[in-house]
C-alpha cells in the first residue's frame, strides 16, 4: 500500500518501552530468595510499565467499580498485606474493576486489580486478603520480571487494541456486538507451577503476619475451585493465569496445618467488615445478573429481550454506567436508535472517563447522524484509550458523512495501519482506493 498523505506518527510511549526493554538488562536481588537473579527489568522499570498498563488494564476491564467505599476497603486490605510483605515499599495500588467474571491480576510494581465478579462470590476480609496476598506474592517473589519485558511489554501497547477493545466484526450495525465492548481478553502473565506455589506459600504468609485466619486462603481455593466446575467460563480467564492444581489444594490444606491456632478464629476470618464495605456491592448484583443474562441474549441475537432485561437492570441499579451502556447497545440493535442515545448519554454522564461509555455514545450518535456530538464523544474515548481501530473507524465515517474526506482519509489511514483484515479495514481500503489517496 503506498499512502499519499503525511500520516507517520508512531506511538513515542512503545519505543520508550522497547529502549527499556533492549538496553537496561541486569542482575537483581530476588527480596523473597535473597538470590541475585537475571532480570530484565530494575524496579524503576519494573513500577515505570505497571503505571503505564494499569490506567489501561482497568479499562479494559470495564472501568472500576464505582463506590469509593468498596474501593477504599480493598485499597486498605491490600496495603495492611503489602506493607508485611517482601517488597513493602513497591507503590502498590488496588482496584475493584467492573468485569463479571472472576480475576485478580497483578502488573508489575505492584498494581493489582480485582473484579467486582471476584469480590461478589467472597464471604469475609480474610477471603478477599487471600486473593489480594497471593497476587503480592507474585509482586514480592518478582514473577514479574521475566514476562511483562521480555514476551509483551511492545506488543502490549501496540497490540493491545488490536486485541481489546477493538471491534471486530462488520462494518456497520454489527460493531458493537463484537470485541469491542464485550470481550476484554486481557493478556496476563501465565504463572508457573513452582511460581503458583511460591505465591500461595508467601500469600498465606503474608495473612498470617496481617493476622488474618489463615484459613480464608484454603476457604479461596476451595471456593475457586466450586465456582471452576460449575460455570468454567467465569473463571477462564483466572486459571489461565494461576492454574490451580489439586497439589496446589493439598499443599495450602497441609500449610494451614502449620500455623497455630491462635489466628484460627472466627474474629480473623472479619466477616462483619466485609459484609458492610460491600453492602452496595450485595444491593447492585441482581442488576448486574440481569445485564449478563441481557449480554447473553445480545450474543444470541435477540436484542428485544435484552433491551427489556437492561431496562430492568437500570431500573434497579440506576447509577451503574456500565448498565446504561450495555443498555443502548442492545437499544441500538433492537431499532430503538434515539433510545439508544438517551441511554449512553447517561452512561456517560454517570462515568465521564468510561472508555465503553465514550465509545458506545459515538456510535449510536453516529447511527442517529448527530455527526457532531459523535466526534465529541469518540475524541474522548480516544482520549481514555488511544488509537483503538474502532474508534479511529467511527471518526471517519463521521468525518466522511461531513463531507470532510481529507480528515476521514487520514482516520481510515490510522485503521489500516492497525488492522488488515475484516470489513472495517475492507471499507477503509475501498474509501482511499476510490478517494486517489491508495493505488
Ligand atoms: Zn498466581
Amino acid at each position: 500500500m503506498e499512502s499519499k498523505g503525511p500520516m507517520k506518527k508512531e506511538g513515542s510511549r512503545t519505543l520508550f518501552l522497547w529502549v527499556i526493554v533492549l538496553f537496561l538488562v541486569g542482575c537483581a536481588v530476588n527480596p523473597v530468595t535473597q538470590r541475585s537473579q537475571f532480570s530484565l527489568m530494575s524496579p524503576q522499570q519494573e513500577v515505570a510499565i505497571g503505571r503505564e498498563l494499569y490506567p489501561l488494564y482497568t479499562q479494559m476491564s470495564y472501568g472500576l467499580f464505582q463506590d469509593p467505599t468498596l474501593q477504599d476497603y480493598v485499597q486498605t486490605v491490600g496495603k495492611r498485606l503489602a506493607s508485611v510483605s517482601h517488597r513493602p515499599n513497591m507503590p502498590y495500588e488496588f482496584n475493584v474493576v467492573n468485569g463479571s467474571e472472576m480475576n485478580a491480576y497483578a502488573l508489575p510494581g505492584g498494581k493489582i486489580s480485582v473484579t467486582r465478579g471476584m469480590v461478589s462470590k467472597l464471604h469475609n476480609e480474610a477471603q478477599l486478603a487471600a486473593v489480594l496476598a497471593h497476587e503480592i506474592g507474585h509482586v514480592s517473589a518478582m514473577h514479574h520480571a521475566t514476562f511483562y519485558t521480555r514476551q509483551t511489554v511492545a506488543s502490549l501497547l501496540t497490540g493491545l487494541g488490536a486485541s481489546m477493545l477493538q471491534a471486530g466484526g462488520g462494518a456497520g450495525g454489527d460493531l458493537l456486538a463484537q470485541a469491542g465492548v464485550v470481550a476484554a481478553n486481557l493478556v496476563l502473565m501465565k504463572y508457573s507451577r513452582d511460581q503458583e506455589r511460591q505465591a500461595d506459600e508467601l500469600g498465606m504468609e503474608y495473612m498470617v503476619r496481617a493476622q488474618y485466619n489463615p484459613a480464608g486462603y484454603v476457604q479461596t481455593i476451595a471456593l475457586l475451585q466450586e465456582e471452576g466446575q460449575r460455570q468454567p467460563s467465569l473463571l477462564e480467564s483466572f486459571f489461565s493465569s494461576h492454574p490451580l492444581t489439586t497439589e496446589r489444594i493439598m499443599a495450602s490444606n497441609r500449610r494451614l496445618e502449620q500455623y497455630g491456632p491462635g489466628l484460627r478464629t472466627p474474629e480473623a476470618l472479619r466477616k462483619a467488615p466485609f459484609r458492610e464495605h460491600t453492602r452496595y456491592l450485595r444491593q447492585v448484583a441482581p442488576a448486574y445478573a440481569l445485564m449478563d443474562e441481557a449480554k447473553q441474549d445480545l450474543s444470541t441475537g435477540n436484542a428485544v429481550r435484552a433491551a427489556s432485561l437492561l431496562a430492568q437492570a437500570t431500573a434497579q441499579a440506576p447509577k451503574e454506567a456500565l448498565i446504561w451502556v450495555f443498555r443502548a447497545m442492545a437499544e441500538k440493535k433492537a431499532g430503538k436508535g434515539r433510545e439508544a442515545v438517551l441511554s449512553a448519554r447517561r452512561a456517560v454522564k454517570l462515568y465521564p472517563t468510561l472508555y465503553h461509555a465514550r465509545y458506545v455514545a459515538g456510535v449510536v450518535l453516529f447511527d442517529e447522524r448527530n455527526h457532531r456530538e459523535s466526534l465529541e464523544q469518540l475524541t474522548e474515548a480516544n482520549k481514555i484509550v488511544a488509537d483503538q481501530p474502532s474508534v479511529l473507524f467511527y471518526m471517519g465515517r463521521n468525518w466522511e458523512a461531513m463531507g470532510q474526506r481529507d480528515r476521514a482519509a487520514r482516520a481510515y489511514h490510522a485503521v489500516l495501519k492497525k488492522v488488515q483484515k475484516g470489513p472495517m479495514a475492507q471499507y477503509c481500503y475501498q474509501r482511499l482506493v476510490e478517494w486517489g489517496y491508495l493505488r
